[in-house]
């Protein structure tokens, strides 16, 4: 069955070439041109991935993307933003986006974010079978289900810290380097600024750490961080 991506971009010619790219690299790619049907389609069918343009009429982007979360945290979505639009990107992010994508773009380099983005999700359905959760010291996740629970709590993470929190846990008691973390999480020669995963580090470390009693993640100056079983 060939992977099905939703298109949601109100510039029709964008939409057009973008979705004969996508057919001609073997996936079965569909448009929507407002926000509004964009989420109707997003929420009434099956995808496995979802294009969001930002800068869309009646619905935006991120609002699209916001309603679209409290149903769905599973389908992987990438952004389409505007070049400078750095409070669209981390708020898109916030948001539950996986990946963003600035126009003007080369579709090499969004289809590379789109196979990285089946390579991590591909990768968590596998594990299933193996081993069904991930456990150090108190903290319990459940790779099925996403849930994540530390001392009987449950603790609602965003598709990114969640996938950092996997890595983390796959690797616990090393220590991981910003580089490392980078190309696992974020999946592609991430080209900008390591500091992404500082930020991400310190979502995580108020949800996860904070409110208890026992840090779990270590920070290693110069190095980076792991997540550590206690001794
Ligand atoms: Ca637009």
């Amino acid at each position: 069955m060939n992977k099905r991506i939703l298109i949601i971009e109100d510039e029709e010619k964008i939409a057009r070439v973008l979705s004969l790219e996508l057919n001609h690299e073997g996936y079965q790619a569909e448009s929507a041109f407002t926000g509004k049907t964009g989420l109707e389609r997003a929420e009434g069918e099956e995808w496995d991935l979802i294009l969001l343009d930002v800068m869309l009429p009646e619905l935006n982007g991120i609002e699209v993307l916001r309603r679209y979360r409290k149903k769905n945290s599973s389908t992987p979505v990438i952004l389409l933003t505007a070049r400078d639009a750095v409070p669209d990107k981390v708020n898109g992010l916030d948001h539950g986006a996986n990946d963003y994508v600035t126009k003007p773009f080369e579709i090499e380099e969004l289809l590379a974010r789109i196979r990285a983005c089946f390579r991590i999700h591909t990768g968590k359905s596998q594990s299933d079978d193996k081993e069904d959760f991930l456990m150090v010291h108190d903290l319990r996740l459940e790779l099925g289900t996403r849930d994540i629970i530390r001392q009987g709590k449950r603790i609602e993470l965003t598709s990114r810290e969640f996938d950092l929190l996997v890595y983390l846990m796959q690797n616990k008691n090393q220590v991981l380097s910003r580089d490392q973390i980078l190309s696992h999480v974020w999946g592609y020669d991430f080209v900008g600024d390591t500091n992404v995963v500082d930020v991400y580090i310190r979502y995580l470390r108020k949800k996860i750490d904070y409110p208890y009693n026992l840090q779990l993640i270590h920070t290693y100056r110069g190095v980076g961080y792991s997540l550590k079983e206690p001794v």
